[in-house]
């Protein structure tokens, strides 16, 4: 068989992981199969329409390298191929117009809550056989339900379903301003694309059989169906923008990498794990529909970050840079010219666990200037240090080569020549070259800012130290 899935969400808000596992696994259960998997943007319902939503999800896919195959299907530019499948039905009085009243159906609504039952339609316009109605006077289109027999199906995870019909009542198919509804546009694509298998959340499992008899009734294939169990936060609940992220592009911008979001969401609730790390191709072997947990997952941030952490730390440097830069770009940070970003992965990335976190914690290699070391200055600063400072930046002009280890013997030829302890020392130089009171191996951090910058930055400290407490030069002993 020919596998087709899709993954087929409302533009109402952006991609958050719930959605994206959804996508990840149809994605490779298509792959796993060789099969084709596409995007479907279900935006008939433009009430609840957000316009940049179907731009995040495009890019979060993108970004996650989930492709798809030929162009995303926009359900909006499909109404007339469903306004024509509408009207087969009302010819064949599969489908009937409603003209119930909003009035109506709420009254009816709440007397069968009232009496402990399950709101559903009655029917009554399906009954009504003369039309005694005004031409004017509006409608909604509604679905013939079967009102005897069941609806059984088998789900790859869940196992078993059986539905009686008379629980289902009749859809609304068409809402009163003309657009069609969701769960009929998803049959009559599912049917014109071929739908092999729908992977979605288990939040639509109440669809599913009010759509095989949309399926029977259009006489299309019945595509196979696994539903997903949800996603919830540590409390049990569903994932809000107060636990997660708003949305998965926000991951990029904190730092995370795809290799990080992919793997973590492959392993949630997945059983018989046999390893934890999963590159994509590993994925798709690994992946089954009989391995995916019918209970609920609890998302794990601290899990989330630990993958990162791994992935930072074990993927291809030149990989690392592509996302590095990536990431600068979108958050609009400029580095230094010919800064040794490379350096900085090798010597400093074991103790980061995103790129942001790593970038802002060297920041000072990156924003030139525009540290703010004037308070540190003035709090550990003594006139005296003003001499080491003179001598520090004689010295490092005079270094012919530029090297860890040649910093390394200016730093302990000055410290001999002043009888300096290496801790105050430190702080000076630190302070000085990056306003901060703490960073990682003094000479190292030297190395990496570079002589140029590094003379730089002395040469602002002596001369705001100058102006602090003279007013005027000192000379150089
Ligand atoms: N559009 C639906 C959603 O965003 C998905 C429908 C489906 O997969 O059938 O939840």
């Amino acid at each position: 068989m020919d596998i087709k899935t899709r993954f087929s969400p409302s533009p109402t808000g952006f991609l958050h992981l719930g959605g994206l596992r959804t996508a990840l696994f149809s994605w490779l259960f298509a792959q796993k199969y060789n099969g084709q998997f596409f995007l479907r943007i279900e935006d008939t319902d433009q009430q609840r329409f957000n316009k940049n939503s179907s731009l995040d999800i495009i890019e979060s896919l993108s970004w996650l390298g989930l492709n798809w195959n030929k162009e995303p299907i926009y359900q909006s530019q499909r109404l007339q191929k469903y306004q024509i499948e509408i009207q087969k039905l009302l010819k064949k009085k599969k489908a009937y117009k409603c003209y119930c009243s909003y009035e109506r159906l709420e009254l009816l609504r709440s007397n069968l809550l009232l009496l402990g039952k399950k709101p559903r339609y009655d029917g009554k316009c399906r009954k009504n056989k003369k039309k005694n109605f005004t031409e004017n006077q509006s409608y909604v289109i509604r679905f013939k339900n079967p009102h005897t027999g069941t609806v059984t199906f088998t789900d790859k995870i869940l196992g078993k379903i059986i539905i009686q019909n008379s629980e289902l009542d009749d859809l609304i198919i068409q809402r009163t301003d003309g657009t069609p509804t969701y769960n009929f546009c998803a049959v009559v694509d599912d049917i014109d694309m071929k739908i092999t298998h729908v992977i979605r959340g288990n939040d639509h499992l109440n669809n599913t059989p009010r759509q095989i008899n949309l399926f029977h009734a259009l006489k299309g294939n019945i595509p196979q169906f696994a539903h997903l169990s949800m996603i919830l936060n540590p409390k049990g609940q569903k994932l809000s923008k107060r636990y997660d992220m708003s949305s998965i592009l926000e991951y990029r911008m904190k730092g995370y990498l795809p290799e990080a979001i992919l793997n973590y969401l492959f392993c949630l609730g997945m059983l018989n794990q046999k390893k934890e790390f999963y590159s994509l191709k590993e994925m798709k072997v690994f992946f089954s529909l009989k391995n995916i947990n019918k209970s609920p997952s609890i998302i794990n941030k601290k899990k989330i970050l630990w993958f990162n952490h791994y992935y930072l730390n074990t993927l291809n440097i030149e990989k690392i840079l592509i996302y590095i830069k990536k990431y600068l770009f979108i958050n609009k940070i400029q580095i230094l010219k010919h800064f040794p970003l490379k350096d900085l992965i090798i010597h400093f990335m074991k103790r980061h666990y995103t790129i942001e976190d790593f970038i802002l914690s060297y920041n000072y290699f990156f924003l030139d200037f525009d540290i703010d070391f004037k308070k540190n200055i003035q709090t550990y600063c003594k006139k005296k240090y003003l001499k080491i400072l003179l001598n520090l930046k004689k010295n490092i002009l005079n270094l012919s080569f530029w090297s860890i280890e040649n910093v390394s013997n200016v730093f302990k030829q000055l410290l001999l020549k002043f009888n300096l302890k290496f801790s105050k020392f430190a702080k000076l130089i630190r302070i000085s070259i990056t306003g901060k009171t703490s960073t990682p191996s003094l000479t190292i951090i030297s190395f990496l800012l570079g002589k140029k910058y590094f003379l730089k930055r002395i040469s602002f400290v002596i001369t705001y130290l100058e102006n602090f407490f003279f007013k005027k030069k000192i000379d150089l002993i």
